[in-house]
């Protein structure tokens, strides 16, 4: 006899599953997103200042490891800390004594870094609690955020999108897309801070580091880019070959003096608006690789100079100096007060539109 059951078909894979992450000072919930490729790669994003709270990808022997640094609990980010994993905005990096003049107007902006303004001001969009809606049939999550008229100093109220998607190529690809209803300045990223041996197991420096820049952007003692755009070139700027992180970190330099280590945007050599390879970051223990590629003109390449082990993150790990590394696409900093450096105005009824791809592989 022949069977007429038959076999079921199988659904598609579930990409991404959502939980609840606790409640802020305010009772706001956040949620956590999981994505999972095919691959077994999996990054958690909660809605709360869009934090990438873990990614976690396989080593040369398939060993799974979380590679960003962050905390287990929501109470861990609303005691403090470094933008761990978070989205950035409106302004990734500083504005020079956090003011600047468009179309003819001073707008002051908060002052959280000295007296200059840095990640957005005091309650940036690290802060804010985004709402977060899955893509379907994709391991993708989208958050939108809209910041009002005046925020932090910003005219214009402003419609943020970010879409987060896993590819099956082990991709954690970003998409930002903003508009807005008054002329105003815009720059976002996200401020992964990575070990790719894992994070919490030691420090970055024997790292090898890859930067498709030729030229970055020299800083004065408050981290503000004079205006020049320097030659890497006999410099421990110099990343257009590798490098291992460590080799010039502590060089007699007066850039590394002031930045205390790596702290500097770079300017690549792609230019602006084509997605095209910044960085290349080996790890020769675990073998894992991170490629970024975006279409911004720049990347803060940060050492976590000002990590000093007195936060405990994931599993009560210690984030010592130098446990973690940033590279944080971007517009280069202070560019409303810098006529010379691409410019970074949103004007009423364009767009703005920025992608960044973080590729893992091992070698
Ligand atoms: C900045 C650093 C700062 C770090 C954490 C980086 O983008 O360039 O100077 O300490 O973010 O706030």
């Amino acid at each position: 006899m022949i069977s007429c059951a038959r076999a079921p078909v199988p659904g598609p894979p579930v990409r991404v599953t959502q939980s609840s992450f606790g409640k802020t000072a305010d009772r706001t919930a956040v949620d956590l997103y999981t994505l999972r490729n095919k691959n077994g790669m999996e990054a958690a994003i909660m809605t709360y200042g869009g934090i990438v709270v873990s990614l976690k990808t396989p080593d040369r022997n398939g060993n799974i490891d979380d590679v960003v640094l962050g905390f287990d609990s929501l109470d861990g980010y609303l005691k403090g800390h470094p933008y761990f994993g978070a989205l950035i905005g409106r302004y990734g990096n500083r504005i020079g004594k956090a003011r600047f003049t468009l179309n003819g107007k001073e707008y002051t902006l908060a002052k959280n870094n000295g007296e200059n303004h840095l990640h957005g001001g005091i309650k940036g969009f690290d802060k804010a609690v985004w709402k977060g809606m899955d893509i379907p049939n994709s391991a993708a999550i989208e958050l939108r955020y809209t910041s009002k008229d005046g925020e932090e100093g910003y005219p214009g109220t402003l419609q943020a999108t970010v879409v987060y998607w896993l590819t099956d190529r082990d991709e954690l690809k970003i998409d930002y897309t903003a508009s807005t209803d008054r002329d105003t300045v815009l720059n976002l990223t996200n401020h992964m801070y990575f070990n790719l041996a894992g994070a919490g197991n030691g420090d970055i420096l024997g790292h090898e580091m890859t930067i498709f820049a030729d030229r970055f952007t020299p800083v004065d003692a408050g981290l503000i880019p004079t205006g020049e755009l320097r030659a890497v070139s006999g410099t421990p700027f110099d990343f257009t070959q590798p490098h291992l992180v460590g080799e010039r970190i502590n060089a007699a330099d007066e850039q590394i003096r002031i930045g205390k280590g790596y702290d500097h945007n770079f300017v690549l050599n792609s230019g602006i608006g084509t997605l095209a390879q910044a960085a290349r970051v080996r790890e020769p223990r675990s073998g894992r690789v991170m490629e970024v590629m975006t279409t911004e003109p720049g990347v803060q390449f940060y050492t976590g100079n000002f990590l000093d082990g007195s936060l405990r993150g994931k599993g009560g790990k210690v984030y010592g100096a130098r446990s973690a590394f940033c590279l944080e696409t971007q517009h280069f900093p202070d560019s409303p007060n810098k006529p010379g450096f691409p410019p970074v105005v949103l004007r009423v009824g364009e767009r703005y539109q920025s992608t960044t791809v973080y590729r893992f592989s091992v070698q």
